[in-house]
């Protein structure tokens, strides 16, 4: 029996690509997104995986792109169902939000079929997800740099916490960020569904990073040699743990000189970043309140008053 996804249809040990129609462009022209169904030669589990859900993070699509050409339908156990680009308006204009009604689409999971733009988007995909018994849903830090990292976003009082810590655990970039997200997130949205989710984060780039695309696609394998889709084991390492994530801002404007780089531990007091004057002049260093990973920061070196320059992760431990 055959498997589909919109247009996509795949039999055991085939691959196929299709459409997903979610009404109409402007122009009356129909939106398809980009879908496509892997059905192992073997029986096994469900796996859904999405990319491009904010439409200018084009990481997760770099290791689709990668990952699908290498896997051989007969060499899987179980099915695949990917969405390629969720965010179809975004991504034609490379922004994060849809133009069309302006909503980040991972606010608005589970969607609503009668409802606005990215609401039937979210609709549209969480049915195909609801389909799986694991959701992998690829995103970045946007075109902030970044470390690697892989967020779980249920909570920690939720029934499906420690499955999703596990599944974060064998896609294993080495950070978790383990902390309830917003309404509205698939990584919400999937636990409460029963479907064990998370949300890799991998760096963050104006385009494509082929370092995280990298650890994205070897992420991927290693999820699919964890749960049975592909045979051989995973070596699970020990993942760094972030509960809290302090943003700090820039007490006056000027220019960003960072003093420690992305993945470094900073302690209570250490120097985060100074901001000089157009002439090197410092005007005021800025210090950690408390300690954690030097998590995110800004792209472009210039502030404004009050404006975000970096995050911290903080409450760290191992797992
Ligand atoms: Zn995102």
């Amino acid at each position: 029996m055959s498997t589909t996804l919109g247009t996509a249809s795949a039999a055991p040990g085939e691959f196929d690509t299709g459409r997903l129609e979610v009404g109409e462009t402007r122009d009356g022209s129909p939106v398809g997104l980009p879908v496509a169904v892997l059905e192992g030669a073997d029986d096994g589990d469900t796996l859904y995986v999405q990319a491009v859900s904010d439409g200018d993070e084009l990481n997760g699509l770099g290791v689709l792109t990668r990952l699908f050409p290498r896997l051989d339908p007969a060499d899987v156990s179980g099915t695949i169902l990917v969405v390629g680009i969720v965010n179809y308006h975004a991504f034609q204009v490379a922004e994060h939000r849809n133009p069309i009604d302006d909503t980040k689409m991972n606010r608005a999971y589970p969607g609503e079929e009668t409802g606005t733009s990215s609401e039937r988007i979210a609709h549209a995909t969480f049915e195909a997800a609801s389909r799986a018994d694991l959701i992998v849903d690829l995103h970045q830090g946007s075109t902030s740099r970044m470390i690697d990292e892989v967020r779980v976003r249920c909570g920690p009082r939720h029934r499906l916490h420690r499955e999703c810590l596990d599944l974060a655990k064998a896609f294993g970039t080495g950070h978790v960020l383990d902390q309830k997200g917003p309404d509205g997130q698939l990584a919400r949205a999937g636990p409460d569904e029963g479907i064990p989710t998370i949300d890799p984060e991998l760096g963050g780039a104006v385009g494509w990073d082929q370092s995280s695309i990298r650890r994205g696609v070897e992420g991927m394998q290693r999820v699919l040699r964890h749960y049975g889709f592909l045979s051989g084991s995973v070596e699970l390492e020990r993942q760094t743990r972030a509960t809290g994530f302090d943003q700090y801002g820039s007490p006056v404007g000027g220019l960003v000189d960072f003093q420690v780089e992305l993945g470094d531990r900073v302690s209570r007091g250490d120097e985060l970043f100074a901001v000089t004057d157009p002439f090197g002049q410092v005007r005021r260093r800025v210090t950690a309140d408390e300690a954690g990973i030097f998590w995110r920061t800004r792209r472009l070196p210039q502030v404004a008053t009050g404006e975000y320059v970096c995050s911290v992760g903080t409450d760290t431990d191992t797992f």
